[in-house]
């Protein structure tokens, strides 16, 4: 079977169970190629709905955790937006997709090789202007380019970074994976004014932010 059609049958599948719903989400991931985005040893596996390993003992999240964050983070054409954990690309690609072209996304990877070859695939996918791959340390976010609309960790945090309240907009969104090392909750915060407004969503399991904020 040729990737597109296995991309349309992840969606369909997606879709049917209801991990995504929304019209924005499923363009998405009908339109961006998760295959670009692991490396040739795994991409008979990429329309799976598995993690896969990237390299430097880190993953590619399962397609449903990406489609379940894209829904929560409630994303409009034109908005700044950040991520803590860029590792592939993929998710940050599909985010671009959906913010459009006057939206942009920095996404900020703590491991250089990574962050080169999600360079590559992003370019591969005609994305290269909306999308900003950086390396250095995401929980303590990256102030040049706030403030954000949306920001979203995808790593296991032990806390909300506080530079990362801080340098999201008034009644932006903040999506993370929130608990221990080995299980978490997704849970989503909007800042009005001094207060974080909480909603929480159900368990998931993340590689650790590493970092000031992260775990050592
Ligand atoms: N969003 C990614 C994708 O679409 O492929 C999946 C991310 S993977 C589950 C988590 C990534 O977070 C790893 O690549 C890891 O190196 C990175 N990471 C961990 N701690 C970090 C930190 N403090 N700053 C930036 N990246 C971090």
């Amino acid at each position: 079977m040729s990737y597109e059609k296995e991309r349309e049958r992840m969606v369909a599948n997606l879709r049917m169970v209801g991990h995504i719903k929304s019209r924005e989400v499923v363009e998405a991931m009908r339109a961006i190629p998760r295959h670009v985005f692991v490396p040739e040893s795994a991409r008979s596996s990429a329309y799976h709905d598995t993690p896969l390993p990237i390299g430097e003992g880190q993953t590619i999240s399962a397609p449903h955790m990406v489609g379940i964050m894209l829904e929560r983070l409630d994303l409009k054409k034109g908005q700044n937006v950040f991520e803590v954990g860029g590792g592939s690309g993929y998710h940050a690609a599909l985010v671009a997709h959906m913010v459009g072209e006057k939206g942009r996304i920095i996404s900020m990877e703590r491991i250089e090789v990574l962050a080169e070859r999600a360079r590559k695939a992003i370019e591969e996918c005609g994305l290269r202007e909306r999308v900003a791959v950086v390396v250095g340390d995401g929980s303590l976010g990256w102030e040049k380019g706030a403030p954000y609309d949306r920001i979203f960790i995808t790593c296991a945090s032990p806390e909300i970074p506080p530079p990362l309240v801080d340098q999201l907009k008034e009644g932006g969104k903040l999506l993370t994976p929130l608990g221990s090392r080995y299980l978490q909750t997704l849970v989503q915060v909007e800042k009005k004014g001094k207060k974080l407004k909480r909603k929480t969503y159900g368990g998931c399991v993340f590689v650790p932010l590493v970092g000031e904020y992260g775990f050592s």
